[in-house]
């Protein structure tokens, strides 16, 4: 499980210099053609902090050719899984090793607390070691039931090149959950991280060198959505598509990707409820609704950004919550003890502020925030943490991803009531109800349309357990044995015993 409260004892600094990176293909440490670069400026404290090398078409086209020839000369998918498992392995490891590098420029690319960037680099070793042990077990399926002279059996394959695309808001925990699990299969990868995050991304390439990846096998190409992401997407040469980011851009990839019929896996947005019965434990619940609204800056695909509440218990509730919200830690992410960071840009803390403003101007009430705030010696990107009740159900800031610290409340008075409410959405990520009544739990917990649904609990997560979204929220599923089988082509050999087969063509 994801350890979110991984600390040590000492305040960090900003670092002197800023780091910078090249593509890698094809083992090579490559500059764009272009001579092109993208700067990073920390969410946090507004200064520069990593300079990556901005891909065009001519560095795609490299690493796709690069990745397709290491796929199909066979130097990583004919190999044993034992022998890919190792290298897997040893990357875990070496990630390890490497967690207060990692997460130092992961806390300062995307504004989130270092306790967090800690947990998120360190945990994703589990991804890794987890992937390594399903390559070694996977299996298909024989049939020894079609007859005496027939057997049949259905193996499954690598599917081929895939293109990874990644978001910013958790980069290195995402990159994880996608490229060990297509290494694992057998497939050689071409990946694009966030270009607001490239540096986790981009520092992994020494790691697999490290670890002994034979070279094509993972490739990275930094840069922008527009023309690295287009392009991987269209590409002929390649066969699959992981993508996590925004419904709207997951769509767009499925459209293009649909001239070549290639396969497409998407994890996109999500406006995820969680039900509050009015027998739960009410103190539980209460912290994991901060927990769940205010985690990463509420900038989180599983972010409980809605609230459904018995509407006898909704008052009470409310003041838990809003009192708990004060006792968060918003502040300085190089700071041990801050839980909740910076707004990635301020064009998305602007997007932010509007949802609010229009929600009240359409009658919604403020509980707490609602505003900018002011962090000591820091840059301008950090929000408040924001309660607003009276949302009806149409209003944009109930049905949109505001993707920040901000809780729409919402009544209810019958179970039915609630599920409604729940599935009154595009989305389908994940749901959660809490309950002491498992007659409650049980009902809502089938009914309720989301890939995840947590019980008295929220965004508790494990590698064996597998997680994507319903309806707008996604296609296909990620980590445990379902993710592992997404980068799995199927086929079935069929095989006649004693050459028995009766002619087609007769004698005449
Ligand atoms: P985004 O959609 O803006 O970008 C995601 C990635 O796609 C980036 O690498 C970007 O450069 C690339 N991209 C942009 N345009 C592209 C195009 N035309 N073709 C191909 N690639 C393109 O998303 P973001 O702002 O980085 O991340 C936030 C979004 O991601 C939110 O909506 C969040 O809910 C979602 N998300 C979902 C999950 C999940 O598991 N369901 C996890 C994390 C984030």
């Amino acid at each position: 499980m994801l350890d979110l409260n991984l600390r040590v004892h000492s305040d960090l600094h900003l670092p002197s210099d800023i780091v910078t990176h090249k593509h890698f293909i094809d083992g090579q440490y490559l500059e764009s053609a272009s001579g092109e670069v993208t700067e990073r400026v920390a969410p946090s404290h507004g200064v520069f902090v990593s300079r990556a090398a901005k891909g065009t078409e001519a560095e795609v086209n490299l690493a796709v050719a690069a990745a397709r020839r290491a796929f199909d000369n066979g130097r990583w998918c004919r190999i044993a899984a034992k022998e890919r498992a190792i290298v897997l392995t040893k990357v875990a490891d070496l990630i390890e090793k490497n967690v207060e590098r990692f997460a130092l420029i992961e806390s300062l690319e995307s504004g989130k607390p270092i306790s967090q960037a800690r947990g998120e680099v360190g945990g994703a070793a589990e991804l890794w070691r987890f992937a390594a042990s399903l390559a070694r077990t996977s299996t298909g399926e024989t049939h020894n039931n079609l007859g005496d002279d027939i057997l049949a059996m259905t193996v499954k394959e690598p599917i081929g090149v895939v293109s990874i695309i990644t978001p910013w808001n958790f980069p290195f925990w995402i990159l994880s959950q996608k490229l060990p699990f297509a290494l694992a299969a057998g497939c050689t990868c071409v990946i694009k991280p966030s270009e607001f995050t490239p540096s986790t991304t981009a520092m992994l390439a020494d790691l697999l060198v490290q670890a002994g990846m034979p070279k094509g096998v993972c490739n990275i190409v930094l840069g922008h959505g527009d023309p690295v992401g287009a392009l991987m997407t269209s590409h002929s040469d390649v066969d699959m598509i992981s993508f996590t980011g925004s419904t709207a851009v997951g769509k767009k990839v499925a459209e293009v990707a649909s001239n070549t019929l290639k396969k497409v896996t998407s994890e996109l947005g999500g406006k995820n409820p969680q039900v509050i019965m009015p027998d739960a434990d009410l103190d539980a619940a209460a912290d994991a609704v901060v927990f769940g609204v205010y985690f990463n800056v509420g900038q989180c695909c599983n972010s409980s950004s809605r609230i459904i509440v018995h509407q006898d218990i909704a008052n009470a509730f409310i003041e838990k919550v809003v009192a708990l919200s004060k006792k968060v830690v918003f502040g300085n992410p190089l700071h041990v003890d801050t839980q909740v960071g910076a707004i990635v840009t301020p064009e998305h803390q602007q997007k932010i502020d509007t949802y609010i403003k229009d929600a009240i101007n359409q009658g919604a009430t403020v509980h707490l925030g609602g505003a900018g705030m002011h962090v000591e010696g820091l840059s301008k990107q950090f929000y408040q943490p924001t309660v607003i009740s009276n949302v009806r159900p149409d209003m944009a800031i109930s049905r949109e991803e505001v993707f920040g610290p901000v809780l729409t409340v919402l009544t209810f008075q019958t179970l039915d009531e609630a599920i409604q409410i729940t599935n009154d959405t595009e989305y389908g990520l994940s749901a959660g109800i809490w309950s002491e009544n498992i007659h409650n739990c049980l009902e809502f917990s089938r009914r309720a349309n989301a890939g995840t649904i947590w019980t008295n609990t929220w965004m508790d997560g494990f590698p064996e357990v597998t997680f994507g979204g319903m309806k707008q929220s996604g296609q296909g599923r990620e980590i445990g044995q379902y993710g592992f089988d997404e980068f799995l082509e199927i086929k079935s050999m069929v095989m006649r015993i004693g050459k028995t087969r009766a002619p087609w063509v007769g004698d005449t």
